[in-house]
């Protein structure tokens, strides 16, 4: 069996296998949205390359951790030059006329992530090990800052700290973009500070007293730069080296380079093994973007136009991540009339599993190969494209054999599901068991603010979500994430553990 992971390395610029440091266990970084808007199907198909990444690794065997940020603050509207610059886009949409009014930032922040939340579910993606914000790591990111400072690899000026790409020689490995004199072309209409050594310097810390949002640092009030929040958090839950950077192709230059000079002119270490990036979609030929305003979003698809919110997935992931992607109407009703199939062909399958039919060996052994061949797909740099006709291909031959099917029809629909993530996942009578004895899925009205033993149940779902992820019963594991969410519970996982928090300051 195939057992090789294979992606292309935006780093060495060749499809290779996935290295991992500790063999078995794939410590992922995926860059997250800047909440200052509904999050449009753009940013959904670079997510979705990560989450289809997470469930291959997975039904590799692999153990995975997870890391996704929550950008909300620090990224300037500007931010394809080098040293970004113009307003902070949090601060931007707050003062705007477009798009709806908040009472300040931080109310605007919290509808947008809790959108984002909510349109992750409704698209099935896996929960992240860890989501974690900007906002709230400003204080390891000044002790970064500091430390670059210390070591040479940044300098302060009146108007903020920077760091000096001079002092890092390997500046350019990822994008290809180490000339100085064309990188000084790219800035030359850019306001630059007149105090900066090399125009190619880009900032850590901004000074600004009158920011919207502000924090004390050695270097007076002011807010980080946009680069460092991913450096800083990324190391925070995955450590100097990680096997994995992921995010959309815009990303490539300036934020990644920038993150592995910060990284590793901090450590010394190579920051991110693999490096993958998802081209740009277009809808109807047209590029979409947050900040022209003419992006489609999950809702405006799911809850506007009445579209199966699985169909949305389908249509997302039809493309090969690193080949142009065209979104139309059209591949959206074909994916429409594919989730279909699927979920007949699920219940189906369901049927022939609670009968306990036997089912066929032909029928049988066509599935299991089906399954392999789904996996095999993926596992060819994801090609998404050859794992949807494969998995197709198995579910025509469900629905072709009704009175053939036995228990491989149901673990085939549920493996590709939890493969493909296009029907929503059943978690077996396993963890049905699971469920039942934790009470998952108790009646309305016991809800968790008239529950004296809150914190206890709260700390018993901690303890059978981490059993179930020792026992890799991911389905389980997520299904318990997902009752602490409705009880406003949000985890964090980190080395030291799992922790909680109530989502009210989400
Ligand atoms: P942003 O909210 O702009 O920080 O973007 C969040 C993620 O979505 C980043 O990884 C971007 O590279 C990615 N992204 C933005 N626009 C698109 C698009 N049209 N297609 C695919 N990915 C995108
Ligand atoms: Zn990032």
């Amino acid at each position: 069996m195939n057992r090789e992971f294979r992606l292309y390395n935006t780093l060495t610029k060749k499809v290779e296998p996935l290295s991992l440091i500790e063999p078995g266990h794939l410590r992922f970084y995926s860059c997250g949205p800047t909440v200052y808007s509904y999050a449009h199907i753009g940013n959904f198909r670079s997510f979705l390359t990560a989450d289809l990444i997470l469930r291959t690794a997975q039904a590799l065997g692999w153990k995975t951790t997870y890391v996704t940020n929550i950008t909300d603050v620090g990224h300037l509207t500007n931010d394809d030059t080098i040293d970004a610059s113009g307003e902070d886009r949090m601060a931007s949409a707050l003062q705007s006329s477009a798009g709806e009014r908040f009472a300040n930032v931080w109310d605007l922040s919290r509808h947008y992530s809790a959108a984002l939340q909510s349109d992750w579910q409704t698209l099935n993606l896996l929960e992240p090990d860890v989501r974690p914000r900007a906002t709230e790591h400003i204080r390891e990111q000044i002790q970064t800052i500091e430390h670059l400072l210390s070591c040479g690899a940044a300098y302060q000026t009146s108007s903020g700290v920077y760091f000096s790409v001079e002092s890092f020689a390997d500046y350019g490995k990822l994008s290809g973009n180490k000339a100085a004199e064309s990188l000084e072309l790219a800035v030359r209409d850019v306001v630059v500070d007149p105090e900066k050594k090399d125009p190619r310097d880009f900032a850590l810390w901004k000074k600004d007293a009158d920011h919207l949002m502000q924090w004390h640092s050695p270097w007076g009030w002011g807010f980080p730069g946009w680069h460092i929040e991913c450096s800083v958090m990324a190391q925070a839950y995955l450590g100097d080296e990680i096997d994995l950077h992921a995010g959309g192709e815009d990303l490539i230059f300036p934020h990644h380079e920038c993150e592995i000079a910060q990284s590793e002119a901090l450590t010394g270490r190579p920051f991110s093994r693999h490096w993958a990036h998802t081209r740009f979609l277009q809808v109807e030929g047209q590029k979409m973007s947050k900040r022209l305003g003419n992006f489609l979003t999950v809702k405006d698809l799911v809850h506007e136009r009445g579209v199966p919110p699985l169909a949305v997935r389908l249509a997302l992931i039809s493309g090969q991540y690193r080949k142009p992607f065209n979104f139309t109407f059209a591949t959206l009703r074909d994916s429409e009339r594919h989730v279909k199939r699927f979920q007949e062909a699920f219940q189906l399958a369901k049927e022939a599993h609670d009968g306990g039919a036997e089912g066929t060996s032909t029928i049988t052994e066509t599935l299991k190969n089906r399954r392999q061949a789904v996996l095999n797909a993926l596992l060819d740099d994801l090609n998404t494209p050859a794992a949807i006709a494969q998995a197709l291909g198995g579910v025509r031959t469900i629905l072709q054999s009704r009175n053939q099917l036995g228990v491989h029809a149901y673990s085939f629909m549920n493996q590709v599901s939890d493969l493909l993530g296009i029907v929503h996942r059943n978690t077996g009578p396993q963890n049905q068991e699971l469920t039942m004895a934790l009470g998952i899925g108790r009646p309305e009205g016991n809800t968790p603010e008239n529950d004296p033993h809150q914190d206890s149940r709260i700390e018993e779902l901690i303890q059978a979500r981490t059993v179930a992820r020792e026992a890799r019963d991911f389905a389980a594991a997520d299904k318990i994430r997902d009752e602490l969410l409705k009880m406003n519970i949000v985890i964090e996982d980190s080395a030291g553990g799992t922790s909680w928090h109530k989502k009210s300051n989400i």
